[in-house]
């Protein structure tokens, strides 16, 4: 049995007076692979500030957020579970610094490398097997300014992935990506589902939930509207009125498109 890697029980965050996310439950288990699939504006990338606690509920009786069974597990702790890559995190990095130290710079939580005397030869070896994992080992030495969006994107996820985390979670992984970037992102999704770590893909597109993901948690107006196995939560129904607009949901070995 897989032990729960976050929980989150009876959250809500508040902004500018609004309930922008509440949450009664939400588990993420150790190895688990979700989707969570919602319109602009649901609340999907509240829900990953909440794991990694850049954003915290409003504190009542009941409110948790448990990360390993611990309600209060240091930070550091926390981060290094999780390896996080978003639009915001891949503003950051639009500099003059080496995708190597980028990489790397998943060792220490920083955006470049600032002590490189601390890298060790395991460090390194490291990097250079992530970087391969996603194709861009012949980068390494490119700074990341000279980058296209998708190169860029796949040294984030090296980044994330460098030190090890047990899950891997992509807010919104092929925005900005062209027609063949996205169609090659969304093999290389398959093939990082295909992992034992948890991976959490946060998406407003129905075919970015490769046939690797087997859980969906839709997200609508800030609330979990319906969260289980793909194929019982996946419906045309379902989606048309999550989107708002008649829509027919297709699958084909696995895949999904919609109409
Ligand atoms: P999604 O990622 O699903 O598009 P977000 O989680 O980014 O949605 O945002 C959910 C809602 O909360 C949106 O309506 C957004 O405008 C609002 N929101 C997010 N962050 C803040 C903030 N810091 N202040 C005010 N409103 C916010
Ligand atoms: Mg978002």
């Amino acid at each position: 049995m897989s032990t729960p890697l976050i929980e989150i029980h009876h959250a809500q965050v508040v902004r500018d007076g609004r309930t922008i996310l509440s949450v009664d439950r939400f588990v993420l288990l150790r190895g688990e692979r979700v989707a969570v699939l919602g319109p602009n504006g649901a609340g999907k990338s509240t829900l990953i500030r909440l794991l990694t606690r850049d954003v915290l509920p409003i504190h009542t009786e009941r409110s948790r957020v448990l990360v390993d069974g611990d309600p209060l597990k240091p930070l550091f702790e926390v981060r290094a579970l999780l390896g996080i890559v978003s639009d915001a995190l891949q503003s950051d990095y639009d500099r003059a610094v080496t995708v190597e130290h980028v990489v790397l710079s998943g060792f220490f939580g920083s955006i470049g490398l600032y002590r490189t005397g601390e890298v060790t030869g395991e460090m390194t070896r490291a990097a250079s097997e992530a970087m391969d994992a996603l194709g861009i080992g012949h980068l390494a030495d490119r700074t990341m300014d000279t980058l296209s969006t998708g190169e860029a994107r796949r040294a984030l996820i090296a980044r994330a992935l460098v030190a090890d985390p047990a899950a891997l979670v992509l807010d919104e992984p092929c925005h900005g990506l062209d027609p063949s970037a996205t169609w090659h992102f969304r093999r290389t999704l398959s093939s990082l589902a295909r992992s034992r770590r948890a991976l959490v893909v946060v998406t407003h597109h129905v075919e970015d939930i490769v046939p690797e993901i087997d859980r969906v948690v839709l997200l609508d107006g800030g609330r979990i509207v319906a969260d289980g196995p793909k194929r019982d939560v996946l419906t045309s129904e379902r989606l048309s009125e999550l989107f708002g607009f008649p829509m027919r949901l297709e699958e084909r070995d696995g895949a999904y498109r919609w109409w």
